[in-house]
C-alpha cells in the first residue's frame, strides 16, 4: 500500500506540474487529431456545430489536457470509487490525505511537553485537536463551508485556468502539511479537508464492499486505521486518538454517533444542494446542457474574463447579475432546498408512522432520510459528473455503467435502509460475547449441528448465550465480567451507552442487577 500510495501522489503531483507546464498533451485536444477521443472536432460533432453559452459559440483552441484530465476523470471517478469501495479504501489511497502525513513521516511533528502526573517526568506529547474545543464541534461546517468555496472556485476560476488550479492544488496540499505538522493522526481528513464531507454522505453506516470493523478480532488493524510498518514488516497500529469516534477504525460506529452531531443534517441534505446546485448552474448560466456534458468548461479560454459577466442566462436572456453573485445565489437556493426538504421529510415520515400507529424514533427517521438522500447523491453526481468523460466511450460502455451505478446504488439502499443502532450494537458486543464463550471450553458443537462458534450470526450467539448449554450461573457471570472488562478498557468515555447494551446482556444471560453493581464497583476499584 505504501509503494501505492507513493505511485499515486507522485502522479497527482505530475499532473500539477503540468498544470504550469506542458508543452505536449494539446496535441491530443487537436481536431485534426482523429485517434484521440479528447479532440476537439469530436467534442463538437458529438453535440452540434459549436459549444454555446449564452447563444455565443466558444472559440475552441488544442489546449493542455491536464485540468480536463482532473476534473473530468479523476475528481469523478472518485465517486464511485467512495461508494462501492467504502471511505476506507479511499483514504487509503488518497494523495493528499497521505501528502498530509508527511510531518510524522519525517519526525517533524509539533510536540507539547507534558508532565507524567504520577512520575513528575516531562515528556514529548503530540498535538490532538480537543473533542470540546471549538474546531472539535464545529469541524462539520468548517469541512461543508470548505466544499462550498472550493465549488464556486471552481466556476469562477479553476475549471480550466490551469495555473490558477494549480496554484489552487499547491496551497491545499500546503494547508494539508500545515495541519499534518500542527496536529497528529489524521486531522487534515478528519477536521479540514471538504472531502470528508462527501465521504460521510456517501459511506452512510458503511461503503457497498465495504468491511464490518465491529466484527474484526480485537488484534485485527481495522479499516484505514493510522498504521506503520514495523522492522519485521508486520503492520503496527500508530493512532494518536486525534479523533473520537474515527471513522478510520469503525465508519458505522462513527455514522451512528455523529447523528446528533450540529451541523450533521446540513452536511447531509446540503451536500445533495451542493450537487444539484453546481451542475444546474452551468446550464443555467450557459443555457443549454451541451455546455456541461461537452466538457468545454475544463478549457474554456477566458475563465477568469467572465467573472464580472452576466451570470444567468434565462428565457434566451441574459439577466445581468454578475457571475460571483450568481454562482453564490444557485448553491444558496440549492442547499437551502434540499436542507429544508430533508428536515420537511423526516417530520412527515414521523407524522406517518404515528398516524399509523407505527411510531419510530427521531433517529430512525432520520437515518432513513439520510440513506434516500444518500444514493439520490451518488445517483445525481452520476449523472452528471462522470457524463463528460463517460460520453467519450461506446454508447454500450455507457449503458453498462449506468447500470452498474443503478445496480450498486439499489443493493446499497436495500441493505441500508434496514440497518439500526441496536443491530449494529447488538454485533459489536456479539464479538465479545463469542470471545468469552470460546474461553468458556465447553462443547458447543453438539448443541449446533457441527457448526462452530464463529459461523453463527450475531442473533444466534445471543440465543446461545442465553441457554448457554451446561454452563453454571458461575460462568455465565465469568462471561458477563470479562465482557464488562473490555468495555471498561476500550472505551470507558462512552459507558452510558454501554450500560444500555450491558442491561440487555445481563438479561438475556440471566444475572442480576445488584450482580452488575457488584461487579462494576470490584472493576473500576481495581
Ligand atoms: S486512526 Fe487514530 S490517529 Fe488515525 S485518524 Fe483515526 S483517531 Fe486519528
Amino acid at each position: 500500500m505504501h509503494k501505492i500510495r507513493w505511485l499515486l501522489a507522485i502522479g497527482w503531483l505530475l499532473l500539477i506540474l503540468s498544470l504550469f507546464y506542458d508543452p505536449v498533451s494539446a496535441i491530443l485536444t487537436h481536431p485534426n487529431n482523429s485517434s484521440s477521443p479528447f479532440s476537439l472536432a469530436s467534442e463538437v460533432l458529438t453535440y452540434q456545430e459549436c459549444v454555446q453559452v449564452q447563444q455565443k459559440c466558444l472559440i475552441e483552441q488544442p489546449y493542455p489536457i491536464g485540468a480536463r484530465i482532473w476534473w473530468t476523470i479523476i475528481v469523478p471517478y472518485s465517486i464511485p470509487i467512495i461508494f462501492v469501495l467504502g471511505h476506507e479504501f479511499w483514504r487509503r489511497i488518497c494523495p493528499l490525505s497521505f501528502i498530509s502525513q508527511l510531518p510524522l513521516a519525517l519526525g517533524w511533528q509539533r510536540k507539547r511537553k507534558v508532565v507524567n502526573p504520577r512520575t513528575g517526568k516531562i515528556y514529548d506529547k503530540v498535538v490532538v485537536i480537543g473533542e470540546n474545543s471549538w474546531l472539535g464541534k464545529n469541524y462539520l461546517y468548517v469541512q461543508f463551508s470548505f466544499l462550498f468555496l472550493g465549488l464556486v472556485a471552481r466556476i469562477l476560476f479553476i475549471n480550466s485556468h490551469r495555473t490558477c488550479l494549480g496554484i489552487f492544488l499547491v496551497l491545499t496540499i500546503v494547508a494539508a502539511i500545515i495541519v499534518g505538522y500542527l496536529y497528529s493522526g489524521k486531522s487534515w481528513c478528519n477536521y479540514f479537508c471538504p472531502m470528508a464531507p462527501v465521504q460521510t454522505v456517501l459511506t452512510g453506516p458503511r461503503g457497498l464492499l465495504g468491511s464490518k470493523a465491529h466484527e474484526e478480532p480485537k488484534s485485527k488493524i481495522t479499516q484505514s486505521v493510522c498504521r506503520t510498518v514495523d522492522s519485521r514488516g508486520r503492520e503496527k497500529n500508530t493512532c494518536t486518538g486525534c479523533k473520537s469516534f474515527c471513522i478510520d477504525i469503525d465508519a458505522e460506529r462513527t455514522y451512528w454517533e455523529e447523528l446528533k452531531q450540529p451541523g450533521r443534517r446540513l452536511v447531509h441534505y446540503g451536500y445533495l444542494g451542493i450537487v444539484l446546485g453546481f451542475y444546474f448552474y452551468h446550464f443555467i448560466y450557459a443555457g443549454n446542457w451541451y455546455y456541461y456534458y461537452s466538457g468545454a468548461w475544463s478549457h474554456e479560454e477566458n475563465q477568469l474574463e467572465t467573472i464580472f459577466a452576466p451570470g444567468f442566462y434565462l428565457f434566451n436572456q441574459s439577466i445581468p447579475i454578475p457571475k460571483f453573485i450568481a454562482v453564490c445565489l444557485t448553491f444558496g437556493f440549492f442547499i437551502n432546498i434540499c436542507y429544508l426538504l430533508g428536515v420537511g421529510l423526516e417530520k412527515s415520515y414521523i407524522a406517518y408512522r404515528k398516524r399509523q400507529n407505527n411510531p419510530v424514533s427521531r433517529e430512525r427517521a432520520q437515518h432513513i432520510i439520510f440513506t434516500i438522500f444518500s444514493v439520490t447523491s451518488f445517483w445525481s453526481f452520476f449523472f452528471f459528473g462522470i457524463h463528460p468523460s463517460l460520453n467519450l466511450l461506446p454508447i454500450g460502455n455507457v449503458r453498462l455503467f449506468d447500470a452498474f451505478v443503478i445496480l450498486s446504488g439499489s443493493i446499497w439502499l436495500y441493505r441500508t435502509l434496514n440497518r439500526t443502532r441496536k443491530q449494529y450494537n447488538r454485533e459489536r458486543l456479539a464479538g465479545t460475547l463469542r470471545r468469552q464463550l470460546e474461553k468458556l471450553h465447553l462443547n458447543f458443537s453438539e448443541f449446533l449441528q457441527g457448526r462452530s462458534l464463529q459461523e453463527l450470526n450475531s442473533d444466534e450467539i445471543y440465543i446461545l448465550a442465553k441457554v448457554l448449554p451446561g454452563a453454571t450461573h458461575h460462568e455465565r457471570k465469568r462471561v458477563y465480567v470479562s465482557i464488562v472488562r473490555e468495555i471498561l478498557l476500550e472505551d470507558k468515555a462512552n459507558l452510558n451507552k454501554n450500560m444500555k447494551i450491558l442491561k440487555t446482556l445481563r438479561q438475556e444471560l440471566g444475572l442480576h442487577e445488584e450482580e452488575h453493581y457488584e461487579i462494576m464497583y470490584s472493576l473500576l476499584n481495581t
